[in-house]
């Protein structure tokens, strides 16, 4: 029997807890909030909150080493890739990409782009140099994704940047692309370490660990070590992979407290959950419960993404005008389910239900949805 991934509690300490659908910084499990919490004054057998801890201590070389340890077994990352961890989020490697991969070379980065996110790297890219569009969902709103005959790559380009899940839209890869011989890189920020990943086929992948790893503050990168030889001398140090590479991501001084977290919530993957295969089975089963209200609802919630590639961390739906959708979160708000707002730019609801959210959350969540409906017609 794998465990259920999160312990619902409603006695103690966590009583005033309410079930949290932020699309991130996000809702983290129980058991790494109370580990961080047991040793916030003292780091166990080191007389030291990991908050005052020197990045150059040896307890920090485990916390460091143990964390990187955690992803590539996670992960099942090979020899042949480098795993950094830096600063900036994932808006930084927007830059980062493009400035070590694509700087002073000749032909173009391709971007297939699905939604927000892809835009906002394709448009950080073209400050670097030459950028094909090689497929654009923005004719339909971003609610699916290419078929392989649709993208058009552009010759030998440098690189092929893809966004596994976009966060706003709520579409969701559900094979891994194909850069037609071109190095993929893969913004996984919003589904990070929800669902195994053939790293092998990327050249290189990063996320930021506020949605489904951690806090903010870290951003990991997986890079293809052969990768690393494209960087120019001219880039400024803090800016160029080799940098992290070289100095076992601490060049200066990390986001001490989001590597230990980071840390924590490998474990918890590891231990609680029992890998990346069980937690997916348990990310794809929890989105199924509010999918399946979707579709049985008549029109009367109307998912975003089309079926085929609906994202399991983040469920995106309408209802028929604007009045209902505000008295819908309300009511939610009111049964503590908070912050259920879909993002400014495409309206409606989202309910982004990351590996930490409990199954009795998303629970709550179809029981309120089902009520809601019925109440109208009454
Ligand atoms: C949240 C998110 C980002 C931005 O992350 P920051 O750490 O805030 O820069 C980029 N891409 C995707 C897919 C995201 O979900």
């Amino acid at each position: 029997m794998e465990n259920e991934p999160v312990t619902d509690r409603s006695a103690g300490s966590a009583t005033e807890r309410v079930y949290n659908f932020s699309p991130g910084p996000a809702v983290l499990p129980l058991e790494v909030l109370e580990r961080a919490r047991d040793e916030m004054l003292s780091l166990p057998g080191v007389g030291i909150s990991v908050l005052e801890i020197s990045h150059r201590s040896p307890a920090f070389d485990s916390i460091l080493e143990e964390t990187l340890q955690g992803l590539r077994q996670l992960l099942a990352i090979g020899d042949d890739y480098e795993v950094l961890l830096m600063q900036g989020g994932a808006s930084l490697q927007f830059s980062m990409v493009p400035m070590n991969l694509l700087r002073g070379r000749q032909a173009a980065a391709n971007y297939i782009i699905t939604g927000t996110w892809g835009q906002t790297g394709a448009k950080e890219a073209r400050r670097e140099g030459k950028v094909h569009v090689a497929w654009d969902g923005g004719a339909t709103g971003y609610d699916r994704l290419p078929d392989a005959k649709e993208i058009g790559l552009s010759d030998s380009p440098e690189y092929v940047h893809v966004t596994s899940n976009e966060t706003i839209q709520g579409v969701q890869w559900k094979h891994d692309p194909d850069g037609g011989g071109a190095p993929v890189v893969c913004d996984c920020s919003s589904d990070f370490m929800s669902r195994p990943i053939a790293v092998q086929k990327y050249g290189l992948i990063y996320a930021c660990a506020q949605k489904n790893a951690g806090i903010a503050g870290v951003t990991v990168v997986i890079i293809r070590k052969d990768l690393l030889e494209r960087s120019r001398d001219d880039l400024p140090t803090m800016l160029d992979y080799r940098t992290y590479a070289k100095n076992g991501s601490r060049p200066n001084t990390p986001p001490v407290f989001a590597v230990y977290v980071l840390g924590l919530v490998c474990q918890w993957l590891r231990d609680s959950v029992g890998g990346l295969a069980a937690m997916n089975r348990h990310n794809a089963a929890k989105a199924k419960l509010l999918y399946d209200v979707l579709d049985a609802a008549g029109g009367f919630y109307a998912g975003h993404a089309r079926p085929e590639c609906r994202s399991d961390m983040n469920v995106t739906f309408r209802l028929p005008d604007e009045t209902l959708e505000k008295a819908f979160i309300k009511g939610a708000t009111e049964r503590r389910l908070v912050d259920l707002k879909g993002h400014r730019s495409v309206g409606g609801i989202r309910a982004s239900i990351y590996n930490a959210m409990p199954v009795s959350g998303v629970e709550s969540l179809r029981d309120y949805m089902l009520e809601f409906q019925r109440n109208q017609r009454g």
